[in-house]
Order: C-alpha cells, then sequence, then structure tokens
C-alpha cells in the first residue's frame, strides 16, 4: 500500500532549444515514474523552433501541464550594444519572474518541488523559498562546466589574478583549463554571460542538488571530487540521470533526409550540425564545402547560417556554391531547418559526428555511441570538447580555437574527417561509452537509482 502521494513538480527552463529539449526529457521521465509534472514556459520564445517544439510536446503529452510566463517586452536601447538573444531572454525572464509566484501556489495539486534552469535559480529562490517549496536545479551543461560556473564568484573576485592567470586555471575537482578553453567573456565581469554566472553560483548553496545529464561511469571522478571529497563546498549535490532519455514525436514536413540515410551503407555517412543557435559565415561554409568534398565520405549536413531561425531564410544554392552541389550530387544531404538530430543519430548509416559540443549533442552522441569531431564554437564547448577528448569518444583539434577567431581550411577539415571515419580505436570506446550509457539509465542503473532518489525525497506524506 502506498504512503505518500505522487509529487508535483514544476519543471522551468529558460531560452533556446538546449535548454527546453532536456526539460522534454525529464519531464517524461518523471512522468513515467508517476509524477505529475507541469511545465512552465515564457512567452513569447526567442526561436520559432522552441514556440513549435513546446505546442507539439504537449500536444503529444497531454498528461504534461503547462503554465505560461507572459514576458514584459525588453526595455533594451536600439542603440546600444547588440547582445546575444537567449542571453538577453534569460534576463527577460528573471524581469518577470514575480508573475510565477502566484503562477505557483494557485495551483492544484500542490506543488512539491520547483526544478529550474541555472540561469533563473538566483530570481526563483526566493519564490520557492516562500512558498517552502525544495529547488532544484536542472543543468543543461557539462559537470565540467559547472563546476567552473560554480567557482566563477571566487576567480572574479580576484580579477587581477583571474586575468594574469596566462596558462591555465585551477577549479577544485578537474584539470587545469586551459585560460585558451573559457568562454573569452568569463573574462569580462561586465559581460551579461558571467554576470549571469555569478548571480546564479551564488545562489547554488540554496538548492537541494543540481539535475545533470551525465553518467556516474562517464564522469567517475568529477563526481567522486564534488560528491563525496566536496571540494567546492558550496555545490549542493551533483545527481547525474542521464543520458536523458530520448523521446519521439512525430514531425511536420518532408523528412527527405531519413529516406535518403536509408539508402547508405552502415556507418558511411558524417553527420554535421552546430546545434540549433550557431550559424557559420560564409568563410567557413567555403573551406567546409572543400573539406567535404576532398573528405570523399558521404554526408548529412545540418547548415545554418544564423543564431535565430527566423533569420535563417536563404535557400540551398545562395550559400552552397554550385561546384560543390553538383561534385556532391548523391554524396551527401543538406538540411535546412530542424531535423530531428536524436533520430539521425540513431540511424545506422551514420559513423562520425562533427558536432560544436553543445552538451545534449555531445550526450546523444555517447548514447548512439557515434565518435565525436568536436568543433567547439563559443561558450561551454571546448571544455565539453575536452571531456569528449578525454573519455575517447572523439577527436579535438586544438588548433581550430573558437569558432570566430579563425577560418578553418578544407584541407584540415578534409584530414579530420578521414581520420574521425577511419579511427578504429575511438570506433570501438564510443560502443564501450554506448554500452556504459544504457547500463545507467536502465532500471537499477546509476542514474534511475539518482531520479528514483530525487523524487522520493519530494514525496508527499499522506
Ligand atoms: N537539435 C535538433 N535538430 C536541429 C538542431 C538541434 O534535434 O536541427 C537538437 C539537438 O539534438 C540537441 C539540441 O537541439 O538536443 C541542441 O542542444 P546542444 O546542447 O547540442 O547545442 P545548442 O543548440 O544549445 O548550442
Ligand atoms: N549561462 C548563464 N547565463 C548566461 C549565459 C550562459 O548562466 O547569460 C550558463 C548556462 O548554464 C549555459 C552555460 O552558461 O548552459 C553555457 O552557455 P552557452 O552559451 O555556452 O551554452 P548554451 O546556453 O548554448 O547551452
Amino acid at each position: 500500500m502506498s504512503t505518500a502521494k505522487s509529487p508535483h513538480i514544476a519543471l522551468f527552463p529558460s531560452a533556446g532549444m538546449g535548454h527546453l529539449i532536456p526539460y522534454f526529457r525529464l519531464a517524461l521521465m518523471l512522468a513515467k515514474r508517476n509524477c505529475v509534472v507541469t511545465l512552465i514556459t515564457a512567452q513569447p520564445t526567442v526561436s520559432a523552433a522552441e514556440s513549435d517544439h513546446v505546442s507539439l510536446f504537449l500536444r503529444h503529452n497531454p498528461e504534461i501541464n503547462h503554465i505560461e510566463l507572459q514576458l514584459t517586452p525588453s526595455s533594451q536601447q536600439a542603440d546600444s550594444t547588440p547582445v546575444d538573444p537567449f542571453f538577453l531572454q534569460f534576463d527577460l525572464i528573471s524581469r518577470s519572474i514575480h508573475l510565477l509566484g502566484p503562477l505557483l501556489s494557485s495551483s492544484s495539486p500542490p506543488f512539491s518541488a520547483l526544478f529550474v534552469d541555472f540561469t533563473l535559480l538566483a530570481t526563483t529562490a526566493p519564490i520557492a523559498k516562500d512558498l517552502h517549496l525544495p529547488i532544484y536545479v536542472v543543468s543543461t551543461t557539462s559537470v565540467q562546466f559547472l563546476s567552473l560556473m560554480a567557482y566563477t564568484p571566487v576567480l572574479t573576485s580576484n580579477p587581477t589574478e583571474f586575468n594574469n592567470a596566462s596558462i591555465e586555471v585551477k577549479i577544485p575537482g578537474s584539470p587545469p583549463m586551459a585560460m585558451s578553453s573559457l568562454p573569452p567573456a568569463l573574462l569580462d565581469p561586465n559581460h551579461i554571460f558571467t554576470s549571469s554566472i555569478i548571480v546564479n553560483a551564488q545562489a547554488l548553496p540554496g538548492a537541494e542538488g543540481i539535475l545533470m545529464n551525465a553518467f556516474e561511469w562517464f564522469h567517475a571522478s568529477i563526481l567522486s571530487a564534488l560528491n563525496k571529497d566536496r571540494v567546492i563546498a558550496s555545490l549542493p549535490p551533483i545527481l547525474p540521470i542521464g543520458p536523458l532519455e530520448s523521446y519521439h514525436i512525430p514531425q511536420d514536413g518532408d523528412r527527405f533526409y531519413q529516406s535518403w540515410l536509408e539508402n547508405q551503407p552502415s556507418e558511411s555517412v558524417v553527420y554535421i550540425s552546430f546545434g540549433n543557435r550557431t550559424g557559420m559565415s560564409r568563410d567557413q561554409v567555403r573551406e567546409l564545402e572543400k573539406g567535404l568534398e576532398n573528405a570523399q565520405w558521404r554526408f548529412c549536413w545540418n547548415l545554418k547560417t544564423t543564431k535565430v531561425d527566423k533569420d535563417d531564410c536563404e535557400d540551398v544554392t545562395d550559400i552552397l556554391s554550385d561546384t560543390f552541389l553538383k561534385g556532391t550530387k548523391n554524396k551527401g544531404v543538406i538540411i535546412r531547418g530542424w531535423a530531428d538530430q536524436q533520430e539521425i543519430l540513431a540511424h545506422p548509416a551514420i559513423g562520425g559526428f562533427v558536432s560544436h559540443c553543445g552538451w545534449n549533442s555531445v550526450m546523444e552522441a555517447a548514447w548512439q555511441g557515434v565518435p565525436i569531431l568536436a568543433w567547439p564554437q563559443h561558450g561551454d564547448q571546448k571544455l565539453n570538447a575536452k571531456v569528449v577528448e578525454e573519455a575517447g569518444l572523439g577527436l579535438w583539434e586544438r588548433d581550430w580555437d573558437w569558432g570566430d577567431d579563425r577560418i578553418v581550411k578544407g584541407e584540415e577539415i578534409e584530414r579530420k574527417i578521414v581520420e574521425l571515419m577511419t579511427d578504429e580505436k575511438v570506433k570501438e570506446r564510443a560502443r564501450k561509452v554506448r554500452e556504459e550509457a544504457r547500463k545507467a539509465v536502465e532500471s537499477g542503473g546509476s542514474s534511475d537509482r539518482v531520479i528514483n532518489n530525487v523524487i522520493n525525497s519530494v514525496m508527499v506524506p499522506f
């Protein structure tokens, strides 16, 4: 006989598909374990993909409740320095946060816990406290980058020492991090990226735990340092519950790339994608064309040229050269717009993944055992690339630097793609990662036990 009521959990993601997809996954993982789940989404969204996917997700999963938080329009001056629209949205959501308390307190059944994105922690924690709700952070980055964020208030409290640390910086629990791998914005305490990380990191001690798209086997050393040795005393427990389970929602539109993949030999195709909010410059597109054409592997290229999808309106023929399109006819497909990446990575024809190393992409590759060629573009991606390299899940060419800092030549790309697609050691290691990822989430596996414990701890007694 049950002695406790199912918990009612509010999930509150921030902006961008990389911050939304993990919440869809988590919502279904909680619902499957008999939790009542309410998803809170901010409106309007930055990208079309976010609003489309929220509607699709709710339509296909009617058991998930929904609350909309209407944002007050931004007062940013038209002539001020342009700011990443996704970072601005984090800030905008925080400014409308006073609307959240009444939405939460009027709910029936009442909420038992609030799970929020790291970027929203500082502003939501006082609301959770007023309502006596335990608050958990859901982090969308790697454990390594999270520990850097948690330590950022310490690093930036001594700016001279931090800026002068010319080679590497030491974060407790992690191997030394090269300064060149840190997001450059972190060296500017007035940058919105840094000020937001500082304020949210300072709120971390108030959270019950940090749910992470990570798994024990993959992150054994850093998890042991952070959880057992408590090397960053202010950090609440890190709760590895990944890889977050994938879900399937039938998509509208022409999925020509799937039928193309059906006709390709096993592990013969390299998939190229830089996530949902990284556009590639024209000069870099030209070099990637050369690299792909000369590497002579089949390819599936998810091509984006702008940060926000609504701005990405050009046709393939306006972006790619005739020579490339003619020279590679039948050897590859170009995707414009949203594609189901988890489904692509699951296809047996895929043999390698050229990725910016957004953390969701890394865990999706780990889940499928697809080797990665890391090509970090900005933000947390160099530190994520290092994790990929250290785990043996892929290759990383450090000389390629950040996306904005240099144009990588076609010959270099060609050489690394050939290496990626032919490196038997990486393929074998990727298969091992896949096997361990699956063990972690099966019933009684490390990640399954962690999520069940979290649910039990927020369970309401009768
Ligand atoms: N994604 C997708 N189709 C696309 C672009 C992205 O399914 O056309 C998904 C991808 O599988 C991942 C997320 O969007 O789950 C992107 O998150 P990630 O952390 O990899 O990168 P970000 O977009 O945040 O830079
Ligand atoms: N982040 C933050 N505030 C910001 C921008 C970023 O707290 O204004 C954190 C956030 O947790 C994010 C991480 O820094 O996951 C890495 O940011 P990045 O832009 O690289 O990743 P993305 O948002 O695309 O996942």
